[in-house]
C-alpha cells in the first residue's frame, strides 16, 4: 500500500460509516445520578446523625470526624459493591490539565486465605499514590517523592462504568507530603474559601446579619472538532500533537456559515446522546449541544453548578467525550486550534457567586439591597480586572491556547471587561459623581432608577471582549477549549476576594466617617471607577484601534503569547495577591510557573519534531515523486515533439528545497538548550521555534496545492472536516 492509498481507504471507510447503535435508551428519570453517592444516595444509606454530619460538610465544607468517615466509607463500599465495583480510586488533577487515578482493590484475604472486603474511613480519607512522575515544579525531589490523595466530601463519589466492570471513584485533593498543593483542586477550594471570607465581612458592613456559606458558580460551554478516526490514524499530527501542523485551505471554509446552528449530522448526534446519557448517570446536567461555527466543530454545555463540582465534573466530561467519540469512530480533538484557517474552540467559563441567603451577587436584581449588593460585587470586579488583567491572561496561556487568542475569531490577548451599554452608562455617571444619594440614608436616585430595570439578557452581546458581563454572571471568554477551568477560577475568586478585602476596609473607614451606606458605595465606586475604569471596553476588542488604544491611552498589557503571559505568574503583586488570600504559597505559585512554562517548551518541542519528521519523511518524499513523474511525462510529451509548460515542477522543485532548508535550521534551533532563564527559553520557543514552523508550513502547503492529488500522502482538510 503507498501512504496515498491509506489516504483513499481512509476515506472509502469513513463514507461506509453508519451512526453506532446504542444498547437500550433509559428515561432521564432513571438515569439521572444514578451511579453517583450524592446526598440523595447517602440519605438512603446513612443513619440520620452520620447524614447530617455529611450534609453539613458538603454545604459548608466543614470538617468530618473520622468516625463518621468510617461509617460513610462503609456505606459508600456497599453502594459501591453493589453496583460491582471491585476497585476504587482517587480521583485527582494535578498541575496538567488532566486527570489521574489510582486503583485499588477493595479486596484484602485474610489468614485463612479467604478473600475479604475492607474500606475503611482512612482509605477514603487518605490515598498515597506514588506520585514522582507528577510535574511538581521543584517542590518534590523524586527521592522524596511521598505524595498523598485527600478525599473531597464536597465533591460526590462516583461509578466509572467500563464494558468489564465498575470502579469507585473519589475526587480527591493531591499534595506533597510537607503539605504543598501539587493540585488544581486545593487553589481552587482555597480561593472559594477566601472570597466568602471577604464577601461575609462585605455582606456583613453592609447591614447583612443572616449570611450563609458563599461558593462561586462556574457554567462551561465546550466547544470540539469531531474527525473521523481513519483520518486521524492516518495524520501522525493530528495523533501526537492535537492539532494538523500542515494543510492547504479547503476551496470551502466557514465563510458561507452555513455550520453554525444547522442540523446535527446523524453520526454526530447519535455521538452526543450517547456521551451526554452517561453524563446524566454521573449527574452532570448536559443543557445544550449545538454545531458550532466551523466545519466539525461542536458545543456541549452543562447547567452551572458549585465551581469545585462543575471543575470535577467538566475533567470527567472532557474524559468521556474522547473516550465515547472513538466507540462512535471519530476522534474528539479538544485543542484550541485543531485547523488552520478556520474557527477554533474555546471553552468560556461563566462566574458568579452567591449564596442561599443574599443569592447571586452578580445578580442586579429586582430590590434596592440587591442593587446596592450587586454594584459592589460588580465594581470589585472591575478592579480585580484592572489590578490582575495580566493574570487572567497568565492563567489562560498555553501553547495551544496561544494560536486562537487575538486571532479574529478570539478574545484579543489584552484583558478588559466589557460590562453592556446599560451598565456601562450607571458605572461611568458614578465614576463622574452624577450618582445622588437620597439624605434619609435611602437609596441612589439615579443609580438604581436606571438600574432597576435592567433585564437580566442584555441584548448585546459582545463576542469580541475576554470577559463580559451576562446579565448575572461574567463568562471569561478566552479559555482554551483543552483547558481545566480551575486555574481561570482560582485567577477569578482570588482576585475578587482581594478586591472584596479592600472594599471592607473602605466600607469601614466611609461608614465610620458617618456616611449612610449608599452614600459610603458611591463614594468607594466612585473611585474605583476612577482608579480602575480603563479596564472597561465596551467596543471592538478585535480592532486594532482598540489595541493601541488599550496600551498606550488605557496602560492595559497586551501579552500575545504564553511567552510573554507566563513570567506574570513571577511578578510580585501576583506573588502578594495568592500569598495574602492564602490561595497559594510564593512556593506553590512558583512551581507552577515552573510546571507551566516547562508543558510549553515541551508542547512546542513536540509539534517542531513533528514538523522535521513529517516534512523530512512524509511530504518532501511525496513531492520528489511527483517530480520524478512530472519528468518522465515531460520526456514523453517531448518525444511527440510537444514541450510542455515546466512551471509546476519548477515551483515543485523550488518548494521542495525550501521546505528542507527551513526544517534543517528548524532542527538545528531545536537542539539548542542553554538558556539564561526559563523565560528566554519560552522566549525562543515562541519566537524562534514558532516561526520556523510556520515558514516550514507555508512551503508544505504549497507543494499541497501544486502535487496531484492522487499523490498526496496526507488526509486533506476538506476530507477532515467534511466526510463523516
Ligand atoms: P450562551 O448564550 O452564552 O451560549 P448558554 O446559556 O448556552 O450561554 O450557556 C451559558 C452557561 O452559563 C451555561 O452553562 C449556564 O448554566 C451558565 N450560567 C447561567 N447562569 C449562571 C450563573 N449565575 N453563574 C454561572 N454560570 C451560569
Ligand atoms: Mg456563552
Amino acid at each position: 500500500m503507498t501512504a496515498n492509498d491509506v489516504r483513499q481507504v481512509a476515506i472509502t471507510e469513513t463514507l461506509n460509516r453508519k451512526p453506532v447503535e446504542t444498547d437500550e435508551i433509559l428515561p432521564l428519570s432513571d438515569m439521572w445520578a444514578c451511579d453517583v453517592f450524592g446526598l440523595a444516595a447517602m440519605e438512603e444509606a446513612l443513619s440520620k446523625n452520620a447524614f447530617k454530619a455529611m450534609k453539613r460538610t458538603v454545604q459548608t465544607g466543614e470538617p468530618l470526624d473520622p468516625a463518621t468517615a468510617d461509617v460513610v466509607a462503609a456505606a459508600m463500599k456497599d453502594w459501591a459493591m453493589r453496583k460491582g465495583a471491585k476497585f476504587f480510586s482517587h480521583v485527582f488533577y494535578p498541575l496538567t490539565n488532566i486527570t489521574a487515578e489510582k486503583h485499588d482493590g477493595f479486596i484484602i484475604t485474610n489468614s485463612d486465605g479467604h478473600a475479604i472486603t475492607e474500606f475503611t474511613g482512612s482509605l477514603l480519607i487518605k490515598g498515597e499514590p506514588d506520585g514522582s512522575s507528577f510535574p511538581n515544579g521543584s517542590l518534590r525531589m523524586t527521592s522524596a517523592a511521598r505524595g498523598y490523595t485527600a478525599w473531597d466530601p464536597t465533591s460526590p463519589a462516583y461509578i466509572k462504568n467500563t464494558k468489564n466492570g465498575a470502579t469507585l471513584m473519589i475526587p480527591s485533593v493531591f499534595m506533597s507530603w510537607t503539605g504543598e498543593s501539587l493540585d488544581k483542586k486545593i487553589p481552587l477550594l482555597r480561593s472559594n474559601a477566601a472570597m466568602d471570607r471577604a464577601a461575609r465581612k462585605v455582606l456583613s458592613l453592609m447591614g447583612e446579619t443572616d449570611i450563609a456559606p458563599l461558593n462561586s458558580s462556574c457554567g462551561a460551554e465546550q466547544e470540539y472538532f469531531l474527525v473521523d478516526k481513519n483520518f486521524a490514524a492516518a495524520r501522525p499530527d493530528l495523533l501526537l500533537a492535537g492539532r494538523t501542523l500542515f494543510g492547504a485551505p479547503p476551496a470551502k471554509g466557514q465563510e458561507f456559515d452555513d455550520h453554525y446552528f444547522g442540523a446535527i449530522p446523524d453520526r454526530v448526534q447519535v455521538f452526543m446522546q450517547d456521551f451526554e446519557d452517561q453524563l446524566y448517570r454521573l449527574g452532570i446536567p448536559a443543557k445544550t449541544h449545538h454545531n458550532e461555527v466551523a466545519p466539525a466543530q461542536f458545543e456541549v454545555a452543562p447547567y452551572f453548578e458549585a465551581a469545585n463540582v462543575a471543575a470535577d465534573h467538566q475533567q470527567l466530561m472532557m474524559t468521556i467525550m474522547k473516550a465515547t467519540a472513538l466507540e462512535h469512530g471519530f476522534v474528539c480533538l479538544l485543542h484550541e486550534k485543531p485547523f488552520a484557517g478556520i474557527n477554533g474552540s474555546g471553552k468560556h467559563v461563566n462566574w458568579s457567586v452567591g449564596n442561599s441567603t443574599q443569592g447571586n451577587l452578580l445578580d442586579p436584581g429586582s430590590s434596592p439591597a440587591e442593587n446596592l449588593h450587586f454594584l459592589v460585587f460588580c465594581g470589585a470586579v472591575i478592579r480585580g480586572i484592572h489590578l490582575f488583567g495580566p493574570l487572567l491572561r497568565a492563567v489562560i496561556a498555553t501553547a495551544s491556547n496561544d494560536h486562537r487568542l487575538g486571532a479574529n475569531e478570539a478574545p484579543p490577548a489584552i484583558m478588559s471587561v466589557y460590562l453592556g451599554d446599560q451598565l456601562e452608562a450607571v458605572f461611568n455617571d458614578i465614576k463622574d459623581g452624577k450618582v445622588s444619594v437620597t439624605s434619609d440614608g435611602g437609596i441612589m436616585d439615579l443609580g438604581l432608577s436606571q438600574i432597576l430595570p435592567f433585564t437580566r439578557d442584555p441584548g448585546d452581546r459582545n463576542r469580541t471582549s475576554p470577559f463580559a458581563f451576562t446579565g448575572n454572571r461574567f463568562e471569561f471568554r478566552a479559555v482554551g477549549s483543552s483547558q481545566s477551568v480551575s486555574g481561570p477560577l482560582v485567577a477569578m475568586n482570588t482576585i475578587l476576594a482581594d478586591s472584596l478585602e479592600w472594599m471592607a476596609g473602605r466600607l469601614e473607614t466611609e461608614l465610620g466617617s458617618g456616611k449612610e451606606l449608599p452614600e459610603a458605595v458611591a463614594t468607594i465606586l466612585q473611585e474605583v471607577m476612577q482608579e480602575h475604569g480603563n479596564a472597561v471596553f465596551g467596543g471592538d476588542g478585535y480592532s486594532s484601534e482598540w489595541h493601541e488604544l488599550a496600551v498606550k491611552e488605557r496602560g492595559l498589557r497586551n501579552l500575545p503569547t504564553s511567552a510573554e503571559a507566563l513570567p506574570v505568574f513571577t511578578e510580585q503583586p501576583v506573588i502578594d495577591l495568592f500569598a495574602s488570600t492564602g490561595v497559594l504559597s510564593p512556593l506553590e505559585l512558583n512551581s507552577r510557573y515552573e510546571v507551566y512554562a516547562e508543558q510549553y517548551v515541551n508542547s512546542i518541542s513536540v509539534e517542531a519534531k513533528l514538523v522535521i519528521e513529517l516534512a523530512k519523511t512524509v511530504i518532501y518524499p511525496a513531492a520528489l515523486a511527483y517530480l520524478k513523474e512530472l519528468g518522465s511525462n515531460y520526456e514523453v510529451a517531448a518525444k511527440f515533439g510537444v514541450d510542455l509548460d515546466t512551471s509546476t515542477a519548477s515551483t515543485i522543485a523550488a518548494e521542495a528545497k525550501a521546505l528542507l532548508a527551513s526544517v534543517v535550521e528548524l532542527e538545528a534551533e531545536l537542539g539548542k538548550h542553554d538558556f539564561d532563564s526559563v523565560a528566554a527559553h519560552l522566549e525562543h520557543c515562541a519566537k524562534t521555534l514558532r516561526t520556523l514552523m510556520d515558514e516550514a508550513r507555508v512551503h508544505a502547503d504549497a507543494l499541497e496545492r501544486e502535487v496531484a492529488d492522487s499523490a498526496w500522502p496526507l488526509p486533506k482538510y476538506r476530507e477532515m472536516l467534511f466526510i463523516r
